[in-house]
């Protein structure tokens, strides 16, 4: 089997580095003609996969978020009936969305099931015309309302810390906008919104895994509104953080496509990265659009 490893020695604070000979010896002493790919900077994966992807049998992934996220871009952009299918090692804190499909965080683990797994096509999620595993994502709790696009680093490892992390509500600010879910059209004064394919959000957010999907054609939608005082803001963070399960100031919704308006361009982070900003903005769910070897 012809097998490409991208790695990203620096991802999850060098997590692979001692774990590397192990993984390989995994895949070899399963007879894996491998090729090794260890990354040197943020966006090479995606220019190297759709130049080689098709020359290999499975492409196997290590890494945080945009590690996998640019490994998908990659594979999505070569428009393949013929795309291999892709193993994922998981090296980072929250791993929300491998937790999801059933990925051990032990990597060593993860090769083996790697080896051992079955193929399962997943839904992937696309933002205008870029690809997401399992969040696209705006407003308050993104950082990139504030930061530079570099700094934005896995803001979903932190969560916990962006919601607690707001000192006064004057911090957050609310975006007037239009949304259109395939037939249902919402208008509001919302501080975030965040569309998912996934059973986890930051560790902390936790959707129900008898009404979630991730191959079912259909992303999760969630529309906070702008909260009036320091008791509604409380509200809303204890919902984002797991301590209650339902909220008015929450919306939530399922759709195939979703159209966001808006008069002022919105920042949007893509499975924790920066993703570009715009005044309007079409989601699509592309179902079971990428094969992954998982249980
Ligand atoms: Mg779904």
């Amino acid at each position: 089997m012809k097998t490409l490893f991208i790695y990203n020695p620096h991802a999850g604070m060098m997590q692979i580095k001692s774990h590397l000979y192990n993984i390989l010896n995994i895949f070899a002493s399963a007879e894996y003609d491998l090729t090794v790919y260890p990354t040197k900077k943020s966006g090479e994966i995606a220019e190297y996969l759709k130049n080689n992807a098709l020359k290999f049998d499975l492409i196997v992934c290590s890494g945080g978020d945009g590690t996998l996220n640019e490994t998908i871009n990659g594979l999505l952009s070569l428009n393949s009936e013929k795309l291999p299918p892709l193993g994922y090692i998981p090296a980072g804190s929250t791993n929300d969305y491998a937790s999801s499909i059933k990925i051990p965080k032990v990597m060593e683990k993860a090769a083996e099931l790697i080896v051992n797994g079955k193929v399962q096509s997943y839904d992937v999620g696309k933002l205008n015309s870029k690809y997401f595993i399992y969040v696209a994502a705006f407003g308050a709790f993104t950082r990139v309302s504030y930061d530079t696009p570099q700094d934005v680093k896995n803001v979903f490892g932190h969560l916990a810390y962006l919601v607690e992390g707001v000192k006064s509500l004057s911090e957050i600010k609310a975006q007037k906008i239009k949304v259109k879910l395939d037939d249902t059209v919402v208008e509001g004064n919302f501080i975030f919104g965040m569309i998912t394919n996934t059973l986890q959000v930051g560790g902390v957010y936790k959707l129900n895994p008898k009404e979630v999907s991730l191959d079912d054609g259909l992303l999760e939608v969630m529309l906070v509104k702008e909260p009036k005082d320091v008791v509604e803001f409380n509200e809303i963070a204890s919902f984002l953080l797991g301590g209650i399960k339902n909220s008015s100031l929450v919306l939530t919704f399922k759709a195939h496509n979703i159209i966001i308006e808006s008069k002022e361009s919105i920042p949007w982070t893509i499975d924790g990265e920066y993703g570009g900003s715009y005044n309007r903005t079409i989601i699509k769910d592309k179902q079971k659009a990428i094969n992954i070897i998982s249980k």
